[in-house]
């Protein structure tokens, strides 16, 4: 079945012009184990309690602490600042960078002014360093941004730049001992040919694999069309092929 939509105003209130017909009976190539649900962060069904209030894929959970072990002999404190995050949370934080109420960063990081972007700038913008919801790898548990928590005692903060994983940054010896260790965990965005580098990131490999082969494009345009409140909308229809190839069908991920 073919449906229509028509949009003469953007949905975040500027003015855009576009007419898309999208096919919105998908086959889904993905199988009763790797629910829609579960590959799209509708659903925290597949987690356990990790520590400290975060929570990780169960299948992910022993080989988090073998890494912990493996890095705590080298006087690392790696801890998670952030793993599973829901589809909700993703749309929120997409929603309020839409709006204007969370800053929007170029690539290299430097704050941009929302007023004087147009929609479609503002969408390229939120996709340097966010994803859209219902495609984040943080959807799955088997992603965390990891720091040396023993850095960060005297109440420093915590910013995920990657100047804090370089050079004398307080990350810099866990980034390092994360290249020499990368048989259970990897880090996938260190190319920037998707999102920019983010060394604070890292999969699990073997399960990551699992979610990343599963996720067709089909899955994504599901995703997008079963919710009605997600922002910019019209941006990532317009988009869907490149948007699935550059940012969802990662190779090696
Ligand atoms: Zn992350």
């Amino acid at each position: 079945m073919i449906s229509g939509i028509f949009a003469s105003e953007c949905n975040i209130g500027r003015y855009y012009k576009l007419c898309i017909f999208f096919d919105q009976n998908h086959e889904l190539g993905y199988d009763q184990n790797m629910k829609f649900e579960v590959l799209t962060g509708r659903t925290d069904e597949h987690l356990v309690n990790l520590e400290h209030g975060q929570r990780i894929h169960k299948s992910c959970y022993d080989d988090f602490f073998r890494l912990k072990g493996t890095l705590s002999s080298k006087k690392i404190d790696m801890r998670s600042a952030s793993s599973f995050r829901s589809y909700e949370r993703q749309r929120t934080i997409w929603n309020e960078k839409a709006e204007g109420k969370r800053i929007l960063r170029d690539i290299n990081g430097n704050p941009l002014n929302y007023d004087e972007l147009n929609c479609e700038e503002i969408f390229w913008a939120i996709l340097n360093w966010s994803s859209i919801p219902g495609t984040s790898r943080h959807h799955w548990g088997t992603d965390l941004d990891v720091y040396d928590h023993s850095k960060y005692l005297n109440g420093e903060r915590l910013r995920l730049i990657n100047s804090e994983y370089q050079g004398e940054g307080p990350n810099a010896k866990l980034s390092e001992e994360l290249f020499k260790n990368t048989d259970l965990f990897y880090r996938p965005y260190l190319d920037g040919k998707s999102y920019q580098m983010e060394l604070w990131h890292m999969s699990h490999v073997k399960i990551s694999k699992e979610f990343s082969d599963k996720y067709t494009i089909d899955v994504f345009k599901k995703s997008v069309s079963e919710d009605p409140k997600l922002l910019l909308k019209e941006h990532i229809i317009k988009n869907i092929d490149f948007l699935y190839k550059k940012y969802i069908a990662l190779k090696g991920a």
